[in-house]
């Protein structure tokens, strides 16, 4: 790997603010998912390691609680200048171990600085308030307080924003974090560790560990100086970080699996909602949460939206992230490939056509883009993610049959809607059960305003003045006796 800063590729954990190895001496293996070759090692980090870690959290939480919402304001504005002055390191890091185009890598790096940027200017904007008294002799305080050490675990998509959009909350908000990345892209987390430790953040408030994921995850959840487990990931990883946190009666952050909709009227600006889809559907290869996960078009524009479509998908760039104009990047492992063409065959077998899709080479990990149209609601792809670049087009007749459809399934986060009717998008926008609805645009993600979905898809918000509060505990005081 060709960095500026050699220094930010770690083959460390970090507790305590020291670089170390595992106890049993074990590492694993991290993958370049486009080249297939060893980019380097992590430690196999289990029980003992995440006590260490836990327990240097908690040290750090005592003093870093009491420090003024304007020093961490500061030194989190430090940390957020030192990721955008070391960006092309970040972005090829991230390229190196999750594949997305070095030019999406670097959109990436941004919006995660964006996420510390906007918490640091939060920190000092943690309200409380007074409550008319219901006592002529009291007064009533409310304040808030950080919740304690947070447990945080994060997926492979977005190696470096999953990251700060909870730790930037819960170290603004006066927390400490101990983080598992994901096992796939360990190196982007150990390098945002650096940066931060240069930026003054005390030693043990942020301790990242790599390793045995059942271990660590056992012991978050177990630990009673753990209060809160925010999460990133699958559903069903999700409801078992869950119910290994009823125990201890842990708040929780959860943001799990969408199954989107992207809903096109007849009336839409057609071109205005395939530049929807081409982010909503194609952005990392299709490997987000908010992905559109089935587009379903009105019959009466259908063929002139998919002709539209398949036209756009062809002039996309299958190519390694760091190739120039490369814009589908790999999938991150060889099983994602086989979900994304089990899919596709599925739907071939049930009567869907294809529209567009060269045949993937199975040696590897990469999937060309695939458009398939005639789509059904007995098709896996209606009811299950497929977190890779397959556009899936069903048609509709009517506007309550299509909210049913959209509505029908147990995920909630993101959804799309394109329409130029002014009356039909506040309809659409209220009956969609999703935490998020974009109205005639494809790109919803913000530090800004609070991402989080309904139902199945999690539980809290992360960003906006949403994701601080979700690390703040209330407390009321009554002031009796004047
Ligand atoms: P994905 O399908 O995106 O890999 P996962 O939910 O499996 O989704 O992974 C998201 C994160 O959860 C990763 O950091 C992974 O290592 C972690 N993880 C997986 N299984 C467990 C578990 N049993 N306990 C704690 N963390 C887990």
């Amino acid at each position: 790997m060709n960095l500026n800063d050699p220094s930010l590729f770690k083959q460390k954990c970090y507790i305590a603010g020291q670089w170390v190895t595992a106890e049993n001496g074990k590492v694993e293996p991290v993958t370049n998912p486009s080249t297939g070759e060893i980019i380097g090692y992590v430690p196999v980090m289990e029980h003992e390691e995440t006590l260490h870690a836990i327990e240097a959290a908690q040290r750090a939480f005592q003093s870093w609680k009491k420090v003024s919402a304007k020093e961490r304001s500061n030194t989190l504005r430090k940390w957020y200048e030192l990721i955008l002055e070391n960006i092309d390191d970040l972005a090829t890091i991230m390229t190196t171990e999750q594949g997305k185009p070095f030019a999406e890598a670097k959109g990436e790096v941004i919006y995660a600085a964006n996420f510390i940027e906007w918490f640091a200017e939060e920190a000092k904007r943690t309200y409380g308030e007074v409550i008319p008294s219901h006592k002529t002799d009291a007064r009533i305080v409310v304040s808030k307080e950080p919740i304690g050490v947070v447990g945080a675990i994060t997926p492979w998509n977005f190696p470096a924003a999953m990251i700060t959009r909870k730790c930037g909350p819960a170290f603004a908000a006066g927390c400490a974090v101990v983080l598992k990345p994901a096992p796939d892209t360990p190196f982007s987390a150990f390098a945002l560790a650096e940066l931060a430790e240069r930026a003054g953040l005390p030693a043990g408030l942020f301790n990242v560990i790599t390793g045995d994921a059942v271990a660590i995850g056992g012991e978050l959840t177990k630990s009673k100086v753990v209060k809160k487990i925010s999460f990133t990931g699958s559903t069903a990883v999700g409801k078992l970080l869950m119910a290994q946190s009823a125990p201890t009666v842990k708040k929780l952050s959860l943001e799990l699996g969408g199954n989107a909709p992207f809903i096109v009227f007849e009336d839409a600006d057609l071109d205005a909602a395939i530049d929807g889809v081409m982010v909503a559907k194609f952005r990392n290869a299709g490997q987000t949460c908010v992905c559109a996960n089935r587009l379903y078009v009105h019959e009466t524009v259908y063929d002139v939206f998919v002709e539209k479509l398949v036209q756009r998908v062809s002039t996309l760039i299958m190519a390694d992230g760091f190739t120039d104009g490369a814009t589908i990047g790999p999938l991150i492992n060889r099983a994602s490939a086989e979900k994304v063409q089990s899919h596709v065959t599925d739907a071939l077998e049930k009567g869907a056509t294809l529209a567009f899709g060269e045949k993937a080479d199975s040696s590897t990990n990469f999937f060309p883009p695939h458009v398939i149209t005639h789509v059904t609601d007995e098709m896996r792809v209606a009811t299950e993610e497929t977190f890779g670049p397959l556009a899936a087009v069903f048609s509709f007749a009517t506007e309550d049959e299509v909210i049913a459809r959209a509505n029908d399934t147990d995920s909630g986060l993101a959804s799309y809607v394109y329409t130029r009717s002014l009356q039909r998008a506040w309809r659409m926008g209220e009956s969609l059960e999703f935490g998020m609805v974009g109205i005639n645009e494809g790109l919803i993600s913000t530090e800004v305003a609070p991402f989080g979905g309904v139902k199945e898809s999690g539980l809290g918000r992360e960003g906006a003045r949403q994701g601080i509060c979700d690390y703040m505990e209330t407390k009321y005081m009554l002031m009796g006796g004047l």
